[in-house]
C-alpha cells in the first residue's frame, strides 16, 4: 500500500514535468505538437494514478468506489469528445468561458464537501475551503456571463451600476469577516452568505467589463480558474492540482498582461470594468468622432490585377477570416503569391478574431508558413515598404482612429498601421462596425477599396482570376 501511495506520487511528479514542458512547447509554433503531446501524455499518466490512488484510498467497498469514477470518466469523455468534434472554431472563445465556469463550480463543490465530511480539519483547513469556494464562486458566475457575451446570448455592452467599485469592494470586506467568523466558530452559514457574495462579484465582475476588453476577461477567468483548481487541490491535499492549477493561474495572468499590453490598458483599468460604457461606444452602436466620406469598391478581377504587380503584399486577418473559414483559400493564394517570386507576410494583431492566439491556430491549421507570420510592431516598420495589404475580415486592429481620434472608446490600443502600405484592400460583407462598436475610417481613405462579400468567396474568386 506504501509503495503504492510512492508510484503514485512518482508519476504525480513525471506529470507536473510533462505539463510544464507542454507549456513551454506551446509558446512557440515549431514546438506545439511537441507540446500538445506532452500535456496529452501528462493528463492520462495524471488521471491514472488520480484513479489508483482513489482505489487504495478507498474506504467503502474499492468496487463501488471504481464503478463511480468510470461513470464519471465514461460521461465526461462521452461529452467532451461530441462537443470538441462539434464545437465551430468560431464557437471557441465561448466554450473556453463555460468549461471555465466548470473549474469553478468544481472548486465550490469540492470545498462544501470538504468542510462537511471533514469539519475538524483546524484553522488551516478552513481557510483553504473558505478561499476555494470564494474563487470559485467567482469563476463561477464570471464564466458564465463571459460565455453569454461571446456567444451572444446577452449584450457585450458594460454594465456600470451606480456605487459599482464601492459594491464590489463591499462584498470582499464582508467576505474578510465571514472567513473570520468561519474560523472562529465554524459553521455552513458564513461559507453559504460568502458563496452568494461571490456568486454576485463574479457576475458583477464581468457585467461591468465589455466591448473590446473581453480578450482580458477570456484571459483572466482562465487565470481565476487555474488558481479556483489550485484551491481544491490544497484542500483534497492533492500535489499535482496544486501544481497544475497554479500553472493554469499564472499563465492566464501573464497571457492577461501580455492582452493589456497589446490593448495599451492597465489591468487595474480592465478589471475595474466600465470600456464603452458611454451608449454611443457601446458595441454596435459607433462611437468616436462620425466618419464621413466615401468608399470606394473593387472586384475580385481588379485585386487579382492589383495584386500580379505588386511585389511585396501583407495580409492581415481578423475574426471575418474565422468565421468564413476563409483561411484555406488565403493560404492557397499565399502559395501562389510566393511561387511567382512575391514577398508575402501576415501581420497578426494579439487580440484578433475572439481569442489569444485565434489568428495563429487558424493560419497554422491552413499549413501557412510559420516564418512569414509576423506581429504588429513588425508589419508596422515594413508598412511604407509594402505595395499591397489584404485585410481580410479584420476592423478594430485596423482602425485608425485607435491612433488619431482621443474620444474614440479603442484610444490607445496600437492597430496595424495598415493605411501607411501603398494599397488597402478591405474583404467584409458591409460597412458595418467591429466588434468595439466603432466607425473605422479606414475605409474611406483613397487608397482604400472595398471588396465586398464573404470573405472565403472573394478569395476563392481571386485565385480563380489569377
Ligand atoms: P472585428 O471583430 O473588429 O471585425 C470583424 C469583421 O469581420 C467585421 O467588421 C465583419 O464585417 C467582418 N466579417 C464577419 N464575417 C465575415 C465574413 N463571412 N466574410 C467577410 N468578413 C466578415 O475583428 P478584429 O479581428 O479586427 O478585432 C477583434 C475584436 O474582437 C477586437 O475588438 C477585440 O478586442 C475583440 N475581442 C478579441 C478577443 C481575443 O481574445 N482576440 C476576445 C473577445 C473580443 P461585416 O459584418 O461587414 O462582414
Amino acid at each position: 500500500m506504501e509503495l503504492m501511495t510512492q508510484l503514485v506520487q512518482a508519476v504525480y511528479l513525471v506529470a507536473a514535468v510533462l505539463f510544464i514542458l507542454s507549456l513551454a512547447g506551446l509558446s512557440k509554433q515549431e514546438t506545439a505538437g511537441l507540446g500538445n503531446l506532452a500535456g496529452k501524455v501528462g493528463m492520462v499518466l495524471a488521471l491514472a494514478a488520480t484513479v489508483a490512488l482513489a482505489l487504495i484510498n478507498s474506504e467503502r467497498n474499492a468496487g463501488v468506489t471504481a464503478a463511480l469514477i468510470f461513470l464519471a470518466l465514461g460521461i465526461g469523455a462521452i461529452a467532451g469528445s461530441w462537443k470538441a468534434r462539434s464545437v465551430e472554431m468560431t464557437q471557441m472563445p465561448e466554450m473556453i468561458a463555460i468549461l471555465h465556469s466548470f473549474v469553478g463550480l468544481a472548486a465550490v463543490l469540492v470545498g462544501f464537501n470538504s468542510y462537511l465530511t471533514d469539519s475538524h480539519g483546524g484553522a488551516v483547513h478552513l481557510v483553504e475551503v473558505f478561499l476555494g469556494v470564494f474563487i470559485g464562486a467567482i469563476t463561477f458566475t464570471g464564466s458564465i456571463v463571459a460565455w453569454l457575451k461571446l456567444a451572444a446570448k446577452i449584450k457585450s455592452k458594460p454594465l456600470t451600476l451606480p456605487g459599482r467599485h464601492l459594491l464590489n469592494a463591499g462584498a470582499v470586506v464582508i467576505s474578510l469577516g465571514l472567513m473570520g467568523w468561519f474560523i472562529a466558530a465554524p459553521s455552513i452559514w458564513p461559507l453559504l452568505i460568502m458563496t452568494a457574495l461571490a456568486l454576485f462579484v463574479g457576475w458583477h465582475l464581468v457585467m461591468a467589463i465589455g466591448g473590446g476588453d473581453m480578450p482580458v476577461v477570456v484571459s483572466m477567468l482562465n487565470s481565476y480558474s487555474g488558481w479556483a483548481a489550485a484551491a481544491a487541490g490544497f484542500m483534497l491535499s492533492n500535489d499535482l492540482l496544486i501544481v497544475t492549477g497554479a500553472l493554469v493561474g499564472s499563465s492566464g495572468a501573464i497571457l492577461s498582461y501580455i492582452m493589456c499590453k497589446a490593448m495599451n490598458r492597465s489591468f487595474i483599468s480592465v478589471i475595474l470594468g466600465g470600456f464603452g460604457a458611454d451608449d454611443s461606444a457601446s458595441a454596435g452602436g459607433g462611437g468616436g468622432a462620425v466618419v464621413e466620406g466615401e468608399h470606394h469598391e473593387i472586384t475580385a478581377e481588379e485585386v487579382a490585377q492589383l495584386l500580379k504587380e505588386a511585389e511585396s503584399i501583407l495580409i492581415t486577418p481578423g475574426y471575418g477570416m474565422a468565421v468564413a473559414k476563409a483561411q484555406y483559400p488565403v493560404a492557397e493564394l499565399t502559395t501562389k503569391l510566393r511561387a511567382e517570386g512575391k514577398h508575402v507576410v501576415f501581420g497578426v494583431h494579439p487580440v484578433a478574431g475572439r481569442l489569444p492566439g485565434h489568428m495563429n491556430v487558424l493560419l497554422a491549421e491552413a499549413k501557412v508558413p510559420y516564418d512569414i507570420v509576423e506581429e504588429l510592431e513588425e508589419v508596422n516598420e515594413e508598412m511604407p515598404k509594402t505595395d499591397i495589404v489584404l485585410v481580410i475580415g479584420a476592423n478594430d486592429t485596423v482602425n485608425p482612429a485607435a491612433e488619431d481620434d482621443p474620444s474614440s472608446p479603442i484610444a490607445g490600443m496600437p492597430v496595424i498601421q495598415v493605411w501607411n502600405a501603398g494599397k488597402v484592400i478591405v474583404f467584409k460583407r458591409s460597412m458595418a462596425v467591429g466588434y468595439a462598436g466603432v466607425q473605422n475610417p479606414l475605409f474611406f481613405k483613397d487608397n482604400t477599396s472595398m471588396l465586398f462579400g464573404d470573405a472565403k468567396e472573394r478569395v476563392e474568386d481571386i485565385v480563380r482570376a489569377m
